[in-house]
């Protein structure tokens, strides 16, 4: 636990909060500023800061409960749709630094809509860069 991380103090019960799920190493709550009815943020229990130094175990087990909070949502909370997203690091505007996973569940003409403008990109420099890091030792999938 880090003492001035505000998700630590959620998880240690020193912060209330609408908790969906809970298990050893995932926390899901209700998010305290909701971008839509039924934001939640789903969280490690032990501290880290992003996708950088989350253990892959714990991330395995993050995607697995967004998928299944996913299909609930869907089918009890009567929406359309749902972005599920985390941001990393401050030019990323991740605004809590404890790694954490929103999903948002979205109606149809909500008008929500996460949009980005198009740049122009060297696709083939780009990929020669990524394929390399991957077939890395350093990065095994
Ligand atoms: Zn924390």
């Amino acid at each position: 636990m880090k003492d001035s991380c505000i998700f630590c103090k959620i998880i240690a019960g020193e912060l209330p909060s609408n908790k969906v799920y809970e298990d050893k190493a995932i926390l899901a709550f209700l998010d305290a500023n909701p971008a839509s009815e039924g934001h939640t943020l789903i969280i490690p229990k032990e501290h880290c800061e992003n996708i950088y130094d989350i253990e892959e175990e714990t991330l395995s087990k993050i995607a697995v409960l967004s998928k299944k909070l996913a299909n609930i949502y869907k089918e009890r909370l009567n929406i359309d749709n749902i972005n599920i997203l985390n941001s990393n690091g401050k030019y990323a505007q991740q605004d809590v630094p404890h790694y954490h996973m929103h999903l948002i569940p979205r109606k149809k003409d909500d008008k929500k809509l996460f949009k980005w403008g198009k740049q122009e990109v060297n696709h083939k420099k780009l990929l020669e860069k990524i394929v390399l890091e991957l077939a890395d030792k350093k990065y095994p999938v």
